[in-house]
């Protein structure tokens, strides 16, 4: 079983990161952010308690997020190892986090900082889409499709934008970042288990990097 927390601001990568480790450690994405925008797309409670915090950029609260998570990991596909993407991003969430892991007998094998300078992050959120289909991941400047507006991945046509990846709400995003996530990084360089990659480099020299990690 291998579990992984991968911590940096919106744009990171985080999500593209993931995504690749998923496919080579066999293990699963939780992305908490994947889970909001799935409660507010079917119109439940949480979803309609999340969606006005989510548009202006600021963060919804420690307790609809942990229930979302704590009953999340419980389910089967993650009994091999999960990739948390986008959690915890508060230190009352990371202090639940270890105390959900404590109770099930389990702990983070790897908490991984990706570095990057918040300017570039600005152009990377606002080029990128996605494919309505497979969820795989472009970028208008970064990473096109080979063939324009046919997904590399399955072939699907229909390609959708975050309705937060505006120029504002990622300043917004951002200053949330600093404030309230931030801090949780010196919270696992305490617990000696933070680990960081140089979140500027290519896409593939990053995945290098976290397989050397992981490995
Ligand atoms: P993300 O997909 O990780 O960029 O998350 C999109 C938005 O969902 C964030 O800007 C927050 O409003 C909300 N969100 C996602 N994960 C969390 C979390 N762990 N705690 C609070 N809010 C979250």
């Amino acid at each position: 079983m291998t579990n992984l927390i991968l911590l940096g601001p919106p744009g990171a990568g985080k999500g593209t990161q993931a995504k690749r480790l998923e496919d080579s450690l066999g293990i699963v994405q939780l992305s908490t952010g994947d889970m909001l925008r799935a409660e507010v797309a079917a119109g439940s409670d949480v979803g309609a308690k999340a969606k006005a915090v989510m548009e202006a950029g600021g963060l919804v609260s420690d307790d609809i997020i942990i229930d979302i998570i704590s009953g999340r990991i419980e389910q089967d596909d993650c009994k091999n190892g999960f990739i948390l993407d986008g959690f915890p991003r508060t230190t009352p969430q990371a202090e639940a986090l270890d105390a959900m892991l404590a109770e099930k007998g389990l702990g983070m094998d790897h908490v991984i900082e990706m570095q990057v300078d918040d300017e570039a992050m600005v152009e990377r959120i606002t080029g990128r889409f996605t494919c309505a289909q497979c969820g795989a991941g472009y970028h208008d400047t970064f990473q096109r499709p080979k063939v324009d507006g046919v997904c590399d991945k399955c072939g699907g046509t229909e390609f959708t934008r975050r309705a937060d990846d505006n120029a504002e709400t990622v300043r917004s995003r951002l200053g949330a970042y600093h404030e309230q996530t931030a801090p949780i990084i010196s919270y696992y360089e305490k617990q000696g288990v933070l680990k960081s990659v140089d979140g500027m480099a290519a896409i593939d020299a990053v995945t290098e990097q976290l397989n050397a990690i992981v490995g």
